[in-house]
C-alpha cells in the first residue's frame, strides 16, 4: 500500500479505537493480498497499542434531558410520481409491409452470388444484443438458393451455433426426416431463421433483435423467391406474417409471404416435446406436397 494511504488508514483505525470501535468487519471492494497484508498490520498494531487515557473530569455532568413531548402524527405525503416514458413496443409488421415486393426475378445462377452479398452486408454483426449475448457463429442460411420450398425456423440453438448452420441439431433432425417423408432432400430446401445468431438459454428472439434481423432473411427470401415457405412455430409465424395469433388460429390454410404461399406449422422442438402433434405437422406439409405436386416415398 503507498506509505500516504497506509498513515491515512492508521489514523482512521486510530480515531475508530478512540471512539470505542475495536472490531472491524471488511466489506466491500475485494483487496488484493498485498493491500490485504498491510491493512491487517495496521489493525493489528494499532489494536495492540493500549487505549488512550481518558480525563474524565473534562466532561461536563450530563443534564437532565426534558420529557419528551408526544409525538404528533404527521400525515407524510406520497413521494411524487416520477415521469417516466413508456418503453416503445415496436409494431409488429408482416414482411410485405416491409419492403415493396421485388419487380423482377433473379435468374437461377445469379441467387448464389446475391445470397453470397447478403451475408457479406451481414459482416460481422453487432446490430442486435444478441451478438454480445454469446454467439459463436452467425447462422446464415442452408440449402439451394433456387428452391421451390423454404422453411424459416427461429433461432440457432447450440448445435447451430457451434455449426454455423440452421437446423443441425435434434430438431434438425427431425425436420431432416419431415423434409424426407415429403419426399425430397435437405439439400433441395432452403432452410433459415427469424433470427441470425443465437439467443442465450435458446429463449424466444426480443423484438429488437427479429426486427433487427428481419432486413436480412428478406432479402434471402426475395432473392430465392419460394414458391412455398413453411413457418415453423409461433415466432416464424408472428414476424413473417405481422400478426400475433396462437398456432391453431394460423395452421391449415394459406397465408402469403413475399409472393410466396405461405403455411404455419409445428416447430420441430414442440414436436420433440409433444410427438403426438406430429400427425397434425403431418397434414400442414401434404397441403405443401399437393401445392408443390410431391408424392411421398413408398416406404421399403
Ligand atoms: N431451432 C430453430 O428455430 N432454428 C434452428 O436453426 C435450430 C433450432
Amino acid at each position: 500500500m503507498a506509505g500516504e494511504a497506509e498513515q491515512q488508514l492508521r489514523a482512521y483505525v486510530e480515531y475508530l479505537r478512540d471512539l470505542g470501535v475495536y472490531d472491524l468487519y471488511r466489506r466491500g471492494e475485494p483487496v488484493v493480498e498485498g493491500d490485504l497484508a498491510s491493512i491487517t498490520a495496521v489493525t493489528e498494531t494499532v489494536a495492540a497499542a493500549p487505549a488512550k487515557e481518558i480525563n474524565t473530569a473534562a466532561i461536563p455532568p450530563s443534564r437532565p434531558q426534558p420529557a419528551a413531548a408526544p409525538r404528533e402524527q404527521v400525515a407524510v405525503p406520497p413521494p411524487p410520481k416520477r415521469e417516466f416514458s413508456e418503453p416503445e413496443i415496436p409494431k409488429l409488421v408482416s414482411f410485405d409491409n416491409l419492403a415493396p415486393l421485388p419487380e423482377v426475378r433473379l435468374a437461377a445462377a445469379q441467387k448464389p452470388s446475391a445470397l453470397e452479398a447478403i451475408r457479406e452486408d451481414i459482416g460481422d454483426c453487432t446490430r442486435c444484443p444478441l451478438a454480445y449475448a454469446g454467439r459463436r457463429k452467425i447462422v446464415f442460411a442452408d440449402g439451394d438458393p433456387n428452391a421451390r420450398l423454404m422453411f424459416v425456423g427461429e433461432g440457432p440453438g447450440a448445435d447451430e451455433d457451434t455449426q454455423g448452420l440452421p437446423f443441425v441439431g435434434k430438431a434438425g433432425q427431425l425436420l431432416n426426416n419431415m423434409i424426407s417423408a415429403m419426399g425430397l432432400k435437405r439439400e433441395q430446401v432452403y432452410i433459415a431463421n427469424i433470427v441470425k445468431c443465437r439467443p442465450p438459454g435458446n429463449r424466444v428472439p426480443e423484438p429488437v433483435e427479429a426486427n433487427t434481423c428481419s432486413q436480412f432473411l428478406l432479402r434471402q427470401i426475395d432473392v430465392v423467391q419460394p414458391e412455398i415457405i413453411v413457418a415453423l412455430g409461433s415466432t416464424a409465424a408472428t414476424y413473417l406474417l405481422g400478426v400475433k395469433q396462437s398456432l391453431s388460429g394460423l395452421r391449415g390454410r394459406w397465408h402469403g409471404c413475399r409472393g410466396a404461399k405461405l403455411v404455419v406449422t409445428y416447430h420441430p422442438a414442440f414436436l420433440l416435446r409433444d410427438p403426438r402433434q406430429k400427425g397434425e405437422a403431418w397434414k400442414d406439409l401434404q397441403m405443401v406436397m399437393k401445392e408443390l405436386g410431391l408424392k411421398a416415398p413408398v416406404k421399403a
